[in-house]
């Protein structure tokens, strides 16, 4: 199909969506985003919907009238002849129609973004799913390879062809979007399923395949959304199903990440699968600090370690942790503070040993507090700390005062420091799945 690229303004104006699909869904939050008025027509009411504002629910089924005094129409219905119907009604009034994922029956499409965050122009598929596979993006990457060029054009003649499902096990990052990496941006417009967790940063969110259904699997201190068990499931029913699944995970999938014991299970089911590392939170979070987690004069070894409590205690290795020659990261550490603290100390650590706690870290969120071991679990909690923080402790702690260097945008919003409120996407995710 030959096509003319316009970009349209539709604020203020009235549109049409059919469908209830977690498609329509999509196709409908793209419409409020672009500032329309949207009617639905849908049998079921997909409750994802209530998560979006600004729509108005018109009918269970479509009837021509419908269309009068609309802009445009999107037909997403589960049946084919309705899909057809609003089609011709649409056409017959001039009104510009996009049955989803049929360039056949529309008379535009909307096109898929491929980053919002970076500006990238649209990207035009001719109305169907955007995905490149990922054998030829591997393939092309080498000039020589002549058999990528022709898969290629194989695909783009059939488009609908059905390819095995995969799951991409990826990290995240600490926050801030610009610390992806390319390889992890490229799947992440490539899977058309996104099970992800509470650690993965909204912005990161924004930047997976907008047409992608989304799956919120939790999880907070004391508060598992989902079972590692389900999840392990989850990914493989999933892949099962065909998907091309994003398992995106804050920092790095492979350091306490709990990402080895998902793909455990989907070799077990022979599923492919690829791990893609992310920045992990010791070194984002310790950079956009400004802590240097060695230095030849404080740090000659640096380890990473949980600081999850089990039955009220901490189980590690105090004796080699005790080393003032070495930089201690601290994961899931907030809650067991004071005891860390304490043992470090116990241990033979001095209680004037530098520490530091960072929250939300390489965020505009970031808040960091230095102290001591005596004086930081005291700090934390005067300074009303919330989870997701970093503790850091060691000599290079002191290096902060002359390096730091990240300034978040909107420091008052680092009072703010609610975690995002995910439960009507929790909802969302059960009704889904
Ligand atoms: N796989 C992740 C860690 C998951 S454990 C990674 O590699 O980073 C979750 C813990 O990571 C949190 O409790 C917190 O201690 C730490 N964390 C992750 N992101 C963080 C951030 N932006 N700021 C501070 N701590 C963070």
């Amino acid at each position: 199909m030959d096509l003319l690229p316009v970009y349209l303004n539709i604020k203020g104006e009235k549109c049409l969506l059919v469908g209830g699909s977690d498609i329509a869904v999509r196709n409908a939050s793209i419409l409020l985003e672009a500032g329309a008025k949207v009617g639905i027509v849908a049998q079921q009411r997909n409750e994802s919907f209530d998560l979006l504002s600004g729509w108005k629910y018109v009918a269970e089924r479509f009837e021509p009238e419908q269309l009068d005094g609309v802009m445009l129409v999107v037909a997403a219905a589960d049946d084919l002849s309705v899909n057809k119907q609003i089609a011709r009604e649409a056409k017959q009034r001039h009104i510009p129609v996009y049955v989803v994922d049929m360039p056949d029956l529309s008379t535009f499409t909307i096109p898929t973004t491929l980053d919002r965050a970076f500006q990238h122009p649209p990207l035009n598929t001719a109305g169907t799913s955007p995905e490149i596979n990922d054998a030829i993006a591997n393939k092309t990457r080498n000039p020589s390879e002549p058999s990528a060029k022709a898969r290629l054009f194989e695909m783009l003649e059939h488009p609908q062809e059905k390819t095995s499902g995969e799951v991409y096990l990826v990290g995240a990052g600490p926050g801030d979007p610009d610390l992806l990496t390319f390889r992890a941006l490229r799947l992440m417009q490539k899977a058309d399923v996104v099970v992800y967790d509470n650690l993965v940063a909204k912005p990161i969110l924004e930047m997976t395949r907008r047409d992608a259904k989304r799956i919120f699997v939790g999880k907070s201190r004391g508060d598992h959304t989902m079972a590692q068990e389900s999840i392990n499931d989850l990914l493989v029913r999933l892949a099962q199903e065909g998907h091309h699944v994003l398992r995106l995970k804050g920092g790095d999938p492979f350091i306490f990440g709990r990402g080895g014991e998902e793909i455990e299970q989907l070799s077990e089911h022979k599923i492919p699968f690829q791990v893609v590392p992310g920045i992990t939170a010791a070194s984002g979070v310790s950079a956009y600090a400004g802590i240097p987690l060695t230095h030849r004069d404080h740090a000659q070894s640096c380890v990473f370690v949980t600081g999850h409590l089990k039955d009220g205690s901490m189980d590690l290795e105090w004796d080699s942790l005790a080393n003032p020659k070495q930089t201690i990261v601290v994961y899931m550490g907030l809650h067991g503070l004071e005891t860390l603290c304490s043992r470090l100390m116990e241990h033979g650590l001095p209680g004037s040993t530098p520490a530091a706690i960072v929250q939300q870290g390489t965020t505009q969120n970031q808040r960091v507090m230095c102290g001591t071991l005596a004086t930081l679990p005291a700090i934390a909690e005067i300074k009303k700390f919330k989870a997701p923080t970093l503790i850091i402790v060691g000599g290079v702690v002191s290096l902060r005062e002359k390096l730091a260097w990240f300034e978040p945008v909107s420091p008052d919003m680092a009072v703010s420091l609610e975690e995002p409120d995910r439960s009507s996407e929790k909802v969302m995710a059960f009704n889904q799945t």
